[in-house]
């Protein structure tokens, strides 16, 4: 457990994170203590961006996906491989919270976002 964050110590975050990735088209909503952690430890994972929330309703927008190769894969290191790539979340729900095995899907290394507005 962390200790308990002020208002104003997620703002200064928020600022580090950001300078952190200026070239991102895309707002990053994890914790600045999370940026380091390793997600997995496989060398090669795939992340699904799958444009399904209500603002691609009428343009039908193709499920991307992106190709992560690494050793102890961080979520710094995913949203470095992501900018590079050009992932481009232009909607109302562009944070990433996270990433995440759907246990839906039956595969050992896609990985989907978890988006927040
Ligand atoms: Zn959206």
């Amino acid at each position: 457990m962390s200790i308990e964050k002020t208002d104003e110590q997620y703002a200064i975050e928020n600022e580090q994170i950001y300078n952190m990735f200026p070239d991102a088209k895309f707002a990053i909503s994890i914790d600045i203590d999370e940026l380091d952690y390793v997600i997995t430890t496989q060398e090669h994972i795939i992340i699904k961006s799958a444009y399904t929330c209500y603002c691609y309703d009428n343009c039908n927008k193709k499920t991307e996906f992106f190709n992560i190769f690494g050793k102890n894969i961080t979520n710094k290191f995913i949203i470095n491989s992501l900018i590079k790539q050009d992932l481009n979340l232009d909607c109302n729900h562009h944070f990433i919270e996270g990433f995440y095995k759907n246990p839906k899907t039956n595969s050992d290394c896609q990985f989907e976002i978890m988006t927040g507005s």
